[in-house]
């Protein structure tokens, strides 16, 4: 005898009638994160196109205003991102930065979703948890002399993290920052900002915070100099400037400087910059404040990237944030134990911390990064990229071999940077060239992000896991859709 069916909620025996019953989850073929890429339809596809176009409607700025319409993601592993159309891209930019581990890194999403099924909030400074312990102690473990730690969110709350503490070590309101830099967009990091763009509408809120001096930047010499190489003149340059801001009456404090400037176009100083520039803010009192938001958490090879100049070149502050938690949102300030002492006597007499916010410490972003910095703190990686490094480095100059646009390519382990020239002789930038690259990359299936401070270099720094043969494939396709013309 056939056994009956239970009677479903309707009552009936047997199916639902057809209209209610639940349509089963579609079967999604598992994303394996080695895939190549493939383009289905040419991106931005049409899912894309309609979904950027509702989110520009009720978002408006927050998405990307110029062409090509972006093409919205779906899902990504490893170095593979999925598009909503269903076109595979090889992700030559790790999320800007943050997916160092790939994304969806197996031991970052397990630590998250087990600390989901644990506990998803804490009581900020009023009641702390465990996760947040075991991440505060590896990254002071992380920071050597900057065994003291504050957390964050994102990359300009370091920053401005960064800034109060200098204000409270020294008493100064004034801090030295870099032409090109970027430190973020929220108030207090944009007034460290140079780019005039972010700046322009919000001069005079943020007018006078920064002390704006020249940046090394080889490709295109500062003070318009040819000397067959960087000797670093724009440091006495800047030095200049800064002594003249520490005779006057309201001296700044703090150095705040990027070991290499990723958004102004990767641009990498000469070696030895770092020391030097420590060396003259010592002789001055000045404490300095490395923003390794970009730089860090092995991008460059070494863990942090200042670490390419030995110990001398060791700052007393260091923002650090994107690739640091593989993939959740999670960002801190290390500092030497003696400057960072100068918030206590702030906390307030209610006991409440001078510094706190409803996400800090978030217990899930914890989780993820305590498992993430396992991996990216273990020599196996350090090496990998410094391989990898050197893969790139070689690749970009072959590239420049075969290109005339390109001016100049350069790399630090796996922050590269093609800045594209109309002219070599003159190095007058190209930025419509680099639009071109751009969409014509995505449409052969490569991700990459534009920068620059003249809007020409395509920046390239793609998970830290990334393998030969993807950064061959990666070349391949630079090689066959760069536009020469
Ligand atoms: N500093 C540097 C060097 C950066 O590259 C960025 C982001 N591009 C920031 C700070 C700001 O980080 P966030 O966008 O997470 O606020």
């Amino acid at each position: 005898m056939k056994a009956r069916r239970p009677a479903n909620r309707e009552g009936a025996a047997g199916r639902a009638p057809r209209s209610k019953r639940a349509r089963p989850p579609k079967r999604e073929r598992p994303l394996r994160g080695d895939e190549p890429p493939r383009i289905v339809v040419p991106p931005p596809g049409p899912r894309s196109r309609a979904i950027a176009a509702r989110l520009r409607a009720r978002e408006g700025a927050a998405i990307w205003g110029s062409d090509p319409s972006p093409v919205v993601w779906s899902r990504a592993r490893g170095c593979v991102v999925e598009d909503v159309d269903g076109n595979r891209y090889l992700d030559m930019t790790a999320g800007f930065g943050v997916a160092s581990l790939g994304h969806a890194a197996p031991e970052v999403r397990d630590a998250v979703a087990a600390q989901a099924g644990r506990l998803t909030q804490g009581l900020g400074d009023l009641m702390p948890h465990e996760a947040r312990e075991r991440l505060v102690a590896q990254l002071s473990a992380l920071g050597g002399a900057l065994s003291s730690v504050l957390l964050a969110s994102t990359g300009s709350e370091a920053v401005e993290l960064a800034l109060k503490t200098a204000r409270l070590a020294t008493g100064r309101r004034r801090v030295v920052a870099f032409k090109g830099g970027y430190h973020g967009l929220s108030y207090g990091a944009l007034a460290v900002t140079e780019r005039a763009g972010f700046r322009a509408h919000f001069k005079d809120q943020v007018a006078d915070l920064a002390i704006w001096v020249p940046y090394p930047y080889p490709y295109r010499c500062p003070l318009a100099r040819n000397c067959g190489g960087c000797d670093l003149a724009c440091l006495d340059a800047a030095f200049e400037a800064i002594d003249r801001a520490l005779a006057g009456p309201d001296p700044p404090g703090a150095i705040l400087v990027e070991p290499v400037q990723g958004r102004a176009g990767g641009v990498i100083p000469p070696g030895g910059f770092l020391r030097a520039l420590r060396a003259r803010a010592r002789e001055r009192g000045l404490l300095v404040i490395y923003d390794e938001v970009m730089t860090g958490a092995g991008r460059t090879g070494p863990f942090w990237a200042w670490e390419r100049e030995g110990p001398e070149a060791g700052p007393d502050l260091l923002c650090a944030g994107k690739g640091l938690g593989g993939g959740v949102a999670i960002a801190a300030l290390l500092g030497r134990p003696e400057i960072m002492e100068a918030w206590r006597p702030h906390v307030l007499p209610s006991g409440e911390s001078p510094h706190a916010s409803t996400f800090y410490a978030h217990p899930i972003a914890c989780a993820g990064a305590v498992a993430a910095l396992d991996r990216l703190s273990s020599a196996g990686l350090h090496r990998h990229v410094e391989r990898m490094g050197r893969r790139l480095g070689e690749g970009l100059r072959q590239l420049a071999a075969r290109h005339p646009a390109i001016g100049e390519a350069r790399s630090v382990g796996l922050l590269g940077a093609i800045e594209f020239v109309r002219d070599r002789a003159t190095r007058e930038p190209d930025p419509a060239r680099l639009s071109r690259a751009h969409a014509r990359l995505l449409g052969a299936g490569l991700l990459t992000v534009p920068g620059g401070e003249h809007g020409n270099v395509l920046l390239l720094h793609p998970p830290l896991v990334l393998t030969e043969s993807q950064l061959a494939t990666a070349f391949r396709i630079l090689d066959r859709h760069l536009p020469d013309s």
